[in-house]
């Protein structure tokens, strides 16, 4: 397998499968055999899979190469900046702006960045605006999160010049009306305010990290950041003690499966779920079930 793919659930005979395509959250998963009816499926699960889907946790301790998702970008639709995102969370970023009729009021700055375009940005901040300012906003090359296309740095666009790294995304107004969408549509604002000890990177109001609607809404309702989240359930080992949040008339379960050298397997008995890795050590896997 080479970099992250996005196979869908299919049938033995490679068709997609039902349960699968429905919801974005299904995009991901990885190499998998389907044992029986649809609603059971069987998944055998390799070590370097970990560093693929929505869940992949990258910061100071946890390295990203950001080759790996060049294969899942495209390009956001007149976009002045460029900006190329994963292919996933752009339609859900697309479909955000136009549910707050943002127009043309929220710009994306910066979407993926190559490994050298992050060397670049560093050594041009550490010139500009020094030591302090650039650990405080610029993640070290091979450890930013706009490596995996997950995560967007969005400007509030009023007419003012723009500053790229520090784009201004105010709590009111327009931006206001997307902070309040954010979740249910699976974003999460990355590094909020007095978290610097738990994320590494100062306050950014302005960075949005997709992470799959449950998840974000779990996060919005216990205040968890991500690195938070992923200690969090590493206390819900998936078959044992899943994690169980309502979410309108569904119940979601989510749960860590840790993994070591040799491939697992796990199987899930749900017609609709997701597995993604943790870019640490294990899989996270989420189940929807209606009660
Ligand atoms: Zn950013």
């Amino acid at each position: 397998m080479t970099g992250p793919t996005q196979i869908l659930r299919t049938t033995a005979a490679g068709r997609p499968h039902p349960g699968g395509t429905h919801h974005f959250e299904a995009e991901w998963a990885a190499s998998f055999t389907l044992d029986g009816p649809p609603e059971r499926t069987t998944l055998v699960l390799t070590g370097d899979q970990v560093h693929v889907g929505p869940l992949i946790l990258v910061n100071q301790s946890h390295g990203f190469q950001s080759d790996r998702a060049e294969a899942g970008l495209t390009a956001l639709a007149a976009n002045p900046y460029g900006v190329r995102l994963d292919r996933h969370y752009a339609t859900v970023l697309a479909a955000l702006l136009d549910q707050i009729g943002a127009g043309d009021q929220i710009l994306a700055v910066s979407g993926w960045r190559s490994q050298a375009e992050q060397t670049a940005l560093y050594a041009g901040s550490l010139a500009e605006h020094g030591e302090e300012f650039t650990v405080s906003y610029v993640a070290r090359p091979g450890h930013s999160e706009h490596h995996t296309g997950l995560a967007v740095d969005l400007a509030l666009n009023d007419g003012r010049p723009i500053d790229e790294i520090r784009p201004d995304f105010p709590y009111d107004g327009i931006c206001g009306r997307f902070r309040v969408e954010a979740a249910r549509f699976g974003l999460i604002e990355r590094y909020p305010a007095a978290k610097r000890h738990l994320t590494g990177i100062a306050h950014e109001p302005w960075h949005f990290r997709y992470v799959g609607a449950p998840h974000a809404e779990i996060m919005a309702a216990t205040g968890d950041t991500f690195e938070e989240y992923h200690q969090r359930l590493r206390r819900h080992p998936w078959g044992r003690r899943p994690l169980r949040h309502r979410l309108g008339p569904e119940l979601v379960e989510v749960g860590y499966l840790p993994t070591g050298a040799e491939p697992v397997t796990v199987t899930i008995e749900a017609e609709r779920w997701q597995v993604s890795g943790d870019n640490v050590d294990g899989f996270i896997i989420t189940a929807w079930r209606r009660p």
